[in-house]
């Protein structure tokens, strides 16, 4: 089973925060989807076309931006491309872009889990984010979603925001989980170097949030949602049993997606499972307007290593953590001596659970899981 990601690269405005690929002049949306669906019929009769699709996920951007007959015609071309069998089509939404009657064309389209931006609730924050919507809007999206028929709705947070207390984060979360959502992402700020903020901080104008009260912030929201059974399991994913998103899932677990549209990134393992390829979509509108062949993307060889090393951080981030025989047989890969030592050592410290079937991050070790796999890679 693989999965299929589509980059919806138009936003009204640029978030401050942001780095991810997109544009914010409104033109060219229906040449876009042309070109889109053009990408998408190229790959028929390919090597990734025969693979079951078990996942769609439209991200951005702002995918609300489309229409709903600007999506039924992507999901035309879809499903007369690809081998769709399909649990899980996911869609991002910003608050303010979403009626009743958008929420139930996406559902009749097929579409049955929607990820919505909200990030906060307090309107100074959603003012230093540059967020487009307020909080108003935030809140009669959640109604509109609790009322729709979508299975599953998801809401971003961002915590850890210069100057925002555990009060404030507290308030968000209470509003928040007054809808009871069954799926919650909750990031902590990161402020990277291309963006308004990152700019900021440049020019010594801004103090990002100190590491303890990140921390802190950290376990709040863990401990927030856990009462209302929503539960980690990835460091910035939490979900009621039964409502795990099921393509994020999937890239942790090294499964083949096929990423389209400009600036997507796609990952399909070689017939051979020795190796696989990760390539990217050429981050530019206007180039891929005017693409003619689709299929010729400059790929990256991954090696077996590689993957195993990027297997392992990705599964520590995840409170299953990793299957130490799953690395062996698929990867090929073996903890060494001086690993094991390191693995022992952060166990008496608290932050690893460690057997031979498996590596887990406590919740401590969790708060630090890319500096721990570090760790362990470089033993
Ligand atoms: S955060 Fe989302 S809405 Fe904001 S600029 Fe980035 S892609 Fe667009």
């Amino acid at each position: 089973m693989s999965g299929i990601y589509i980059h919806i690269p138009f936003c009204k405005q640029a978030c401050s925060y942001c780095d991810f690929y997109f544009v914010t002049k409104p033109d060219n949306k229906n040449a876009f989807v042309d070109a889109l669906i053009e990408e998408i019929r190229s790959k028929k009769n390919t090597f990734y076309s025969s693979d079951a699709i078990d996942t769609i996920y439209f991200g951005g951007g702002t995918p609300s931006l489309l229409t709903i007959p600007q999506f039924d015609k992507i999901f035309s071309a879809l499903n007369n491309t690809f081998n769709t069998q399909l649990k899980e089509v996911t869609v991002e939404l910003n608050p303010d872009d979403v009626t009743k009657e958008y929420l139930a064309g996406l559902k009749s389209l097929g579409v049955n889990r929607v990820s919505m931006g909200v990030q906060t609730f307090d309107e100074e924050l959603l003012l230093f984010m540059n967020r487009t919507h307020n909080s108003a809007e935030a809140l009669k999206c959640l109604e509109l979603l609790k009322a729709s028929d979508i299975n599953v709705f998801t809401a971003d947070l961002i915590y850890g925001n210069p100057g925002q207390t555990l009060k404030m984060l507290e308030k968000d979360l209470d509003i928040l989980l007054a809808f009871d959502p069954p799926h919650v992402s909750a990031y902590s700020l990161t402020i990277e170097p291309k963006t308004r903020l990152g700019k900021q901080l440049e020019l010594g104008r801004l103090i990002p949030a100190e590491d303890e009260t990140v921390e802190k912030h950290f376990e709040l929201v863990e401990e927030k949602l856990k009462q209302k059974d929503i539960h980690r399991y990835e460091v910035s994913n939490f979900a009621k049993t039964g409502s795990e998103a099921l393509h994020n899932s999937n890239y942790w677990e090294h499964k083949n997606y096929l990423g389209l549209g400009p600036g997507a990134h796609s990952f399909w393992w070689d017939r051979s499972l020795k190796t696989a390829y990760r390539w990217e979509n050429e981050p530019d509108l206007k180039n891929y307007l005017q693409t003619k062949d689709f299929n010729n993307p400059s790929k990256e060889r991954l090696t077996l290593q590689h993957l195993a090393e990027e297997r392992i951080m990705l599964g520590l981030r995840t409170v299953k953590g990793i299957d130490l025989k799953v690395l062996e047989a698929k990867y090929d890969y073996c903890l060494t001596e001086e690993q094991i030592a390191c693995l022992a050592q952060k166990e008496s410290e608290g932050k690893i659970l460690f057997d031979t079937n498996a590596i887990r991050l406590t919740s401590t070790g969790l708060k630090i899981a890319d500096a721990l796999t570090l760790d362990i890679l470089t033993a």
